[in-house]
């Protein structure tokens, strides 16, 4: 039953910088251990996670990281990684490294949108942030502080850990060809997309991961989303489903987190803090490396091996979720406090960056 729940939250996604230059962007205010005691001793943490163990790209990633901090600390921090449902359900992984339960926990910050709606912005949000633009945004925009500080009433400190880049649209039965199939359409697509798809005519339709295949197979659905061709390939879904659809405007670049109790972070000697820092920003480039790696290669099989039909969303379609997507994101924000102040961050990097990325990116893209 743990699988099935923690089945159920992936709808997740991933990012990169070389992590071992970089250590400048930790949190700066936290304390560290200085006695000697604290510099010998040898730290045995527990990391809770919200994915299966060694789950494709997510729960292995999170062993990776456990095996490199416990190699570049010479085995001083030795940190156990469980599965969702082995030492806690998938989705109390903010609680328990919230009270102490476990020092860490890896996951994604739009579970916990019931916490503090504002979460939502560092995952990802409809036609935000690719995953080289979080990255700039968390790590040289103000985005990490801006965290730091939503979650410090919660006594976590959080590190970004990994990022899918952009998602697929989905695997649908039914063609889109215009915005009026949008009517009616029955999708499995969770937070911020599902309430967009509502808005736009659809029903969102939310489904325990376990019960997904089943569903679009028997037309209990019409459509679902997942990740990317690296997962989905795993999941089996082209058997369920005619067509898949591209890009997933929904889920542009989705980021995972990793958390750390606050009062287990201040108790580290400062080296150990550092390592912790950097090897979660070595998950987020390896991470989104090895995603960008396997959908490639996973999505000529389902092409060329299964018989997949690959279809683009019509740029009408598109325009209107975008419109609609803009409205939406823009309400939650006016909710509450936090979340307008991190809008209003994340809004103004977006634009800027949108802009600049026409002519780099996009551009050069365009031209290759
Ligand atoms: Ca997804």
């Amino acid at each position: 039953m743990q699988i099935k729940t923690a089945f159920s939250m992936i709808k997740l996604t991933v990012i990169g910088v070389i992590a071992t230059t970089l250590i400048a962007c930790g949190p700066e205010k936290q304390t560290s251990a200085t006695t000697e005691a604290a510099q010998q001793q040898t730290y045995k943490w527990k990391m809770v996670t919200s994915w299966p163990k060694n789950f494709t790209g997510l729960g292995t990633s999170a062993e990776k990281f456990a095996s490199l901090v416990s190699e570049m600390s010479a085995g001083r921090l030795k940190i156990k990684v469980y599965g969702a449902g082995e030492l806690v359900p998938a989705l109390q992984v903010f609680d328990a490294v919230s009270q102490g339960t476990a020092e860490m926990g890896h996951s994604s910050a739009y579970y916990w949108k019931g916490k503090t709606p504002a979460a939502q912005f560092f995952t990802t949000v409809p036609f935000g942030l690719t995953a080289q633009e979080m990255n700039g945004w968390i790590y040289h925009g103000g985005g990490l502080e801006l965290w730091q500080e939503l979650y410090a009433p919660f006594n976590l400190i959080p590190l970004a850990a990994g990022n899918t880049g952009v998602q697929m649209g989905g695997w649908f039965n039914k063609e889109i060809n215009s915005v009026n199939d949008l009517q009616g359409l029955k999708m499995r697509i969770p937070g911020l997309g599902g309430e967009v798809l509502k808005r736009a005519g659809g029903t969102p339709v939310m489904l325990a991961g376990g019960e997904v295949f089943t569903s679009l197979q028997t037309g209990v659905i019409d459509a679902t989303e997942w990740v990317g061709p690296y997962n989905d390939l795993a999941f089996g879904l082209h058997k369920a489903a005619k067509y898949y659809y591209y890009p997933g405007w929904h889920e542009p670049g989705s980021m995972m987190e990793i958390t750390v109790n606050k009062n287990a972070f201040n108790a580290l000697p400062k080296d150990l803090q550092t390592i912790l820092e950097v090897a979660a920003k070595a998950s987020n480039v390896d991470m989104m490396a090895e995603f960008t790696a396997q959908n490639k290669s996973a999505l000529t099989e389902l092409v060329d091996k299964h018989g997949v039909e690959l279809r683009a969303l019509p740029n009408d379609v598109l325009a209107t979720l975008r419109d609609v997507s803009k409205e939406v994101v823009a309400e939650i924000a006016a909710a509450d406090p936090a979340s307008q102040k991190v809008y209003d961050s994340y809004i103004k990097y977006r634009d800027s960056v949108v802009k600049y990325h026409a002519i780099s990116e996009q551009s050069f893209i365009n031209a290759r």
